[in-house]
């Protein structure tokens, strides 16, 4: 099998007795690529036209149980196995042998004048690991040429070093926490998993501040006794930096990070390392998944209801559910956790398929905050104001009381649609169908689908009337200006995925939150997740029926998960919370969900339309995505796929309809929906249907099975 898209595994010679999983380099056309040898051939290719695969030095195998996941994955997503793997092999120079580092250790020889640098150059070398000149040299304050002499002397011996410096083993007995009764509960029943050692579902269910890190943590430690590696997803990289020193204080050292953000060196690291089972502990993005580890003895998916989990380009996978296969590859226990579990997992563990732990208390002196909504029809500021009366009233006291307060708006940018006055023109993408979004910080209008940038006209482009142009609706940015004008003494910071200074002005902002440098935040969903900002007493969401009107099946659900996570950050210590909604809906089920904090009614009747819909996870659902930069062959791609719909009880096609964005950096897109009961083999059904299908060439054609985004 090679790392490229073709079909499937090819036929090769093999120069050494077969052992799936054995990792080689295998001519392909006019090159060699790296490969694994998948299995034995079905043969039927004559003997002379076979070229050779020869294993790679030290013959590295990737375990059977992630040869075995990927085929899986390539079956279930409709994948090529080839794109799957490519997603295993991450990190081709990690089976390279290892390069050996020089490094310096007190020698026998003597200089022949001894001077205060050269000796303070002696007392380090003569002291603790070996090390490099440069490290010699910037510890002893002296220049690398003292360093050299102190070599050519013999007063310094050259000692060969590992190329990387071994994964620490973090200490499961480090820092231990003292449970309270439910956490322990909870913990015990994870311990016991870890130790059968065998598959197993956990739902760990609990309120936001409850503990759920904490617990599951427990489990971690027991992995690590039993000599086991444990992988643990987070759904954003934003959040591991918090965690990672969260991680530290409770076992001692930081684990092994995965993630694409890694250098090249530091993935070579972390990927043999989890190879050869010294990293113990991984902390990852969903793309972790397919490390090859060598004991894997616990699986983690943490905020596990987070739509991040959805891969939406190559191969398009769920991580979440794809973790709970990997587990079953690998006979060990996975615990899904959140404080508001998509609805799937929720139903798993209702219906007894994953066991339900549940923290319903916050921890200590901590309760979770009262939630009230505001009528925005009735209380009302100025015209294009966007914070109520009643909000700027709780934000003046919060900032009085010197506490901390946070903004909530999931919208980046100073408004999302720029209108002409004049014409009602309105400024869209030209590669997209959608709004382009005013960035008044940077002076541009920014399309958020393509990256397209432009600078603000000072005229309509339709009609060319002048100063006509008027932002509407607001983005965080507008709400930052709008609160500096009525608090021009509080200390304020905006975070959002795209401000001026990127992901580091954004991790500034957070930490500034945390200690208390700023008193208020205001940021879109990245503030909304995880942080824990004890001083934080006020949250106002800007605008709660954001999401709400997508029209999706799952645009319910997201809306509750979201408002209730953002809840969740107000309140977390001594000081009770207040969590203030602006609404236009006031009497919406998800809104009464939130001020009755009452999840599991809103759980509860979310089931009972899902499964009167036959919709997931009661029935199964795939899409067709159809695009390319000729608009007519897309469209004859969709009829020839609608006449081709193979004839089956339980199962409907929709469309093909233009999708949500029937314009995509320059693409024509189309989209088709096939709605199955549960019982009906959906890829079984798929695969026979695109065989029958010959569609133009120009047109690329994606399979999403179980989709999250419906656009
Ligand atoms: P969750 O993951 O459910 O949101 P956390 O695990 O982050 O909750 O816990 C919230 C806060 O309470 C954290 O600061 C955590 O360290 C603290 N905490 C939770 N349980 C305990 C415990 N048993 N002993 C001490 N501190 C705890
Ligand atoms: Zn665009």
């Amino acid at each position: 099998m090679l790392p490229l898209p073709l079909a499937g595994a090819f036929d090769y010679h093999l120069t050494v007795p077969l052992r799936r999983g054995l990792i080689v380099t295998a001519p392909i056309g006019p090159r060699q690529s790296l490969g694994v040898v998948w299995g034995a051939a079905a043969g039927g290719v004559e003997e002379a036209r076979l070229k050779q695969a020869i294993p790679l030095r030290g013959e590295p195998i990737l375990p059977t149980g992630l040869c075995d996941f990927i085929d899986w994955v390539a079956q279930y997503t409709l994948s090529l196995p080839g794109m799957v793997l490519a997603m295993a092999l991450r990190s081709r120079q990690a089976f390279e042998p290892e390069t050996a580092r020089i490094a310096y250790i007190r020698g026998e020889g003597a200089p022949k004048k001894m001077t205060p640098p050269r000796e303070r150059v002696l007392d380090i070398a003569a002291h603790g690991l070996a090390r490099s000149v440069p490290q010699l040299a910037e510890e002893a304050n002296v220049t690398p040429a003292v360093v050299r002499g102190l070599i050519d002397c013999g007063a310094l011996a050259a000692v060969d070093l590992p190329e990387f410096d071994p994964f620490p083993v973090p200490d499961a007995d480090y820092a231990r926490v003292v449970l309270n009764t439910e956490q322990d509960l909870a913990a015990h029943v994870l311990k016991g998993a870890v130790k059968g050692r065998r598959f197993g579902v956990s739902l760990l269910d609990g309120i936001t501040g409850s503990g759920k890190t904490e617990t599951y943590f427990e489990a971690v430690a027991e992995a690590l006794r039993q000599g086991r590696q444990s992988l643990i997803l987070l759904p954003e990289i934003a959040l591991t930096v918090q965690f990672l020193d969260r991680f530290a204080a409770r076992f001692g050292v930081r684990p092994a990070e995965w993630h694409s953000d890694l250098s090249q060196r530091e993935r070579r690291r972390v990927y043999r390392a989890v190879m050869r089972g010294e990293a113990r502990v991984v902390v990852g993005a969903r793309s972790a998944l397919f490390l090859p580890f060598h004991d894997l003895g616990l699986v983690i998916v943490d905020e596990e209801h987070e739509q991040a989990y959805k891969q939406e380009d190559g191969a398009i996978y769920h991580a979440r559910d794809m973790a709970v296969v990997r587990a079953r590859f690998e006979k060990c226990p996975v615990v899904l956790a959140s404080a508001t579990p998509s609805l799937e997992s929720y139903v798993n563990a209702k219906n007894g398929r994953y066991a339900h732990l549940r923290l319903t208390r916050r921890h200590g002196a901590a309760v979770l905050p009262e939630v009230r909504l505001i009528d925005m029809r009735e209380d009302r500021g100025d015209p294009g104001t966007f914070l109520s009366p009643t909000l700027r009233g709780a934000l003046a006291t919060t900032i009085e009381a010197g506490e901390q307060a946070m903004l909530f708006l999931n919208r980046r940018g100073y408004a999302p649609l720029t209108l002409c006055g004049a014409c009602g023109h309105k400024l869209v993408c030209r590669q997209c169908s959608a709004w382009l979004v005013e960035h008044r910080y940077r002076k541009r209008l920014v399309c958020h689908h393509c990256g397209y940038e432009t600078a603000l006209p000072t005229e309509c482009p339709e009609c060319h009337a002048q100063g006509t142009l008027t932002a509407c609706g607001p983005g965080v940015e507008r709400v930052m200006e709008e609160f500096k004008l009525i608090f021009p003494d509080a200390r304020v910071a905006i975070a959002s995925s795209d401000t001026m200074g990127g992901p580091a002005e954004m991790q500034a902002a957070i930490r500034a939150m945390m200690k208390r440098e700023i008193d208020v935040l205001i940021g879109t969903q990245i503030v909304a997740k995880g942080h824990h900002f004890p001083q934080l007493t006020l949250v106002g969401v800007v605008d709660a029926d954001l999401g709400g009107s997508d029209g999706d099946l799952r645009a319910r659900e997201r809306t509750f998960q979201l408002l209730h996570q953002v809840s969740g950050r107000a309140g977390r210590a001594e000081k009770p919370g207040l969590v203030l909604m602006q609404t236009r809906n006031p009497k919406d089920a998800v809104m009464q969900a939130l001020i009755a904090a009452d999840r599991d009614a809103f759980y509860d009747q979310e089931t009972k339309y899902r499964q009167a819909a036959h919709a997931p996870p009661f029935g199964r659902l795939a899409a067709i995505i159809l695009s390319g930069h000729d608009g007519d062959k897309v469209q004859e791609a969709g009829r020839i796929l609608a006449k081709t719909v193979p004839a089956a009880r339980s199962v409907k096609v929709w469309g093909p309809t233009p999708a949500f964005y029937s314009l995509l950096r320059g693409q024509t897109r189309e989209r088709l929906l096939v709605q199955a009961e549960k019982s009906v083999d959906i890829q079984a059904y798929l695969r026979a249907w695109l065989r029958l299908s010959e569609i133009p060439k120009q047109v690329r054609l994606v399979v999403d099975v179980d989709p999250v985004s419906f656009f």
